[in-house]
């Protein structure tokens, strides 16, 4: 009775980040306590990404047919933050919801975050419905190590799309958008696929692309950090 009595007390008292029951698993075992102190120190250390849904709420981006770039955007976003969190990364997105954010606010995300990469997810237009295929820019300006490794981020993203897509490859392309100009990290702007092309418009609207797009996207993002 004593001990119950002691323990729920110890539940009073301790500080809120840490749970009765990891109290318990700690008072029964010294492996448990090692293997929940590697867990956060894997949750604490593990590379925070941010992901950069483009436009959102009255700016559609690009549309054709029904089918609007930042409803695609924002799909594809939550489908990569699903498969980076799943690899152990810690993952913002600078919008979880159909909203205007304004160009800076979504920079100051991820440099008020210290983040390691920035992401930004768009798909492409065209006046013509023939252009298709995958392109991906970033800022040659610059410190010269973030120019580097945000070109080498870029091809690792591009290799593991045109991978799994099977998709053409307009390949990696200096670009001057003022989300990866100012970013203070490595970062890149992704153009999933031309919206204008019937071919790649239909292949957008179906689930199983938009996946195979994301996990893509994780995959050469998982590869840069684990070259
Ligand atoms: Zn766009």
């Amino acid at each position: 009775m004593f001990f119950r009595v002691a323990f729920f007390l110890v539940c009073l008292i301790t500080p809120f980040f840490t749970s009765c029951s990891q109290v318990e698993k700690v008072k029964g075992s010294s492996e448990t306590l090692s293997l929940s102190s590697k867990q956060s120190h894997k949750k604490i250390f593990a590379p925070l990404v941010v992901l950069d849904p483009g436009h959102g709420g009255f700016d559609i981006g690009a549309k054709r047919a029904n089918v609007e770039e930042k409803k695609l955007a924002l799909k594809t976003a939550s489908l990569v933050k699903h498969y980076l969190t799943r690899k152990g990364y810690r993952v913002i997105l600078t919008r979880s919801r159909d909203t205007f954010i304004p160009l800076k606010k979504r920079i100051s995300i991820a440099n008020k975050t210290k983040s390691r990469l920035f992401v930004s997810l768009h798909y492409n237009a065209h006046t013509s419905p023939k252009p298709k295929g995958i392109e991906i820019y970033y800022y040659d300006k610059g410190a010269v190590w973030r120019a580097k490794a945000s070109k080498k981020l870029a091809e690792s993203v591009l290799k593991h799309l045109i991978k799994r897509t099977k998709g053409v490859s307009r390949g990696v392309r200096k670009g001057n958008f003022h989300v990866i100009r100012e970013a203070n990290m490595p970062s890149i702007l992704i153009e999933g696929g031309f919206i204008t092309n019937p071919r790649e418009r239909k292949q957008l609207q179906d689930p199983k692309y938009l996946r195979q797009i994301a996990r893509s996207i994780a995959e050469g993002i998982d590869r840069y950090f684990k070259p």
